[in-house]
């Protein structure tokens, strides 16, 4: 079988994510990261596989470099001294993490489509606008091949409109789009289709809990394959607890901390993106290592945190028993989902209405990158299956151009 290779991209704000996939097999030949954008430390970092040998590189990009000079140097540079690979790149994909209503599915890119995304930019001020940056760099880079776009919310909108539609004045949504989206519907749906492979089970037929925890977090209910809930909303600030984010709170806390606090709008963003989540309650930090050690060494702070994060978790994952009925399994991903033996099993433990039999065994074995079943083989399925976000939006990319 010949080669289908995809060039796939994730423009962030600060930072550019790439890789070369084969969107067959999913082999990844080259990827690498380019960050600190606009500072004087703005450096790419990558490695490049042939066969079995992996070598990696680190250049400095030039000060205040961002993703023009990225984008130019994966191409002139990187790409150019692999000629064979560069020339059969067939399509480049585009992560992007708001579509809204207008994306339901992966598009090839033109202009209409890029003012669809530029539309998006209000509920993702953030990301969106760096998705562009990154899609014109790209046409420029390669301007005979198409682009195409794969949507965080995508997955999400077939969720009916009472998982969707807020307790606000129905005008809201009608007329400002304001509703809840989700968002890491790439990795739920790579995790639908790879359970559905593992299990045996046909997709249409497929009921899952998709716990994705990574610095970000989200938890999505799948019904017969499709996404029927999940956790995040209009922005990804709601849900579980998370790295920085503090996930689900009464909303008159905002309301309290300016009028009573004087805390200002803008700081109360800050704090409740940046600040909150396991680094707010552990006042150590938002690596879920570090809130490990500390609770192995017994940082007060640390243990509650952790104690919090898992609570809150197996509470979102039983809640979703409503729309579901029916579990086939819970899956964990995400760099916390794929590793955190720890987490696994508390989690597991507060959900012990549902008999899941946890293996000991089993969960110390899956990580790093290991997938697998951590719990017996009788009772209900609970799984680690790492996350292939980059491989979903290679293959959608591929049947576009196909
Ligand atoms: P992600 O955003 O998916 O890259 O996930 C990042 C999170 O995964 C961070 O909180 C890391 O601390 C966590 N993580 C990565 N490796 C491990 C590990 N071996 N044990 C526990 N947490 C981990």
């Amino acid at each position: 079988m010949s080669n289908k290779y995809v060039l796939v991209l994730n423009c962030g704000s600060s930072s550019l994510k790439f890789a070369v996939i084969d969107a067959i097999s999913g082999e990844d030949l080259l990827s690498g990261l380019s960050e600190c954008f606009g500072l004087e430390d703005a450096c790419i970092k990558w490695k490049t596989r042939v066969g079995q040998q992996e070598s990696k590189h680190q250049e400095s990009l030039g000060a205040f470099s961002a993703h023009t000079e990225a984008m130019a140097y994966i191409v002139d540079t990187i790409l150019a001294a692999h000629p064979t690979l560069k020339q059969q790149i067939l399509a480049v994909g585009h992560r992007v993490v708001h579509g809204g209503e207008q994306f339901s599915g992966s598009v090839i890119i033109n202009d209409e489509v890029l003012q669809g995304i530029e539309a998006c930019a209000t509920l993702a001020p953030l990301h969106n606008p760096a998705h562009i940056i990154g899609i014109l760099a790209a046409k420029v880079a390669f301007p005979q091949l198409a682009q195409i776009a794969v949507f965080d919310t995508a997955f999400h909108q077939t969720m009916p409109q009472k998982a969707f539609i807020y307790a606000l004045p129905y005008q809201l949504y009608r007329e400002h789009s304001i509703r809840r989206f989700g968002m890491h519907g790439t990795s739920h749906r790579y995790i639908c289709q790879t359970a559905a492979k593992t299990l045996g089970i046909a997709v249409e037929d497929l009921n899952l809990i998709s716990a994705h925890l990574g610095n970000g977090a989200s938890v999505t209910a799948i019904k017969a394959g499709i996404s029927v809930d999940t956790s995040m909303g209009m922005t990804p600030l709601e849900g579980v607890v998370m790295g920085t984010r503090c996930g689900d709170l009464d909303p008159s806390i905002i309301f309290y901390l300016v009028q009573n606090l004087g805390y200002s709008l803008k700081e109360v963003e800050d704090m409740m993106n940046k600040q909150s989540g396991l680094l707010g309650i552990s006042e150590l930090t938002n690596d879920c290592r570090g809130i490990e050690e500390g609770h192995a060494n017994g940082h007060k702070g640390a243990s509650l945190a952790l104690d919090i994060f898992c609570y809150r978790l197996a509470k979102y994952i039983a809640s979703y028993t409503v729309p579901l009925g029916r579990i086939d399994a819970l899956v964990f991903t995400g760099g916390i989902g794929e590793n955190s033996a720890l987490i696994r099993q508390k989690v597991i433990e507060l959900l012990s209405i549902f008999n899941f039999k946890l293996d000991r065994q089993r969960n110390l074995a899956a990580r790093f990158g290991q997938q697998g079943q951590i719990t017996a083989d009788t009772g209900p399925v609970a799984m680690v299956i790492p996350t292939n976000e980059e491989w979903v939006i290679a293959q959608d990319a591929l049947k576009l151009i196909d």
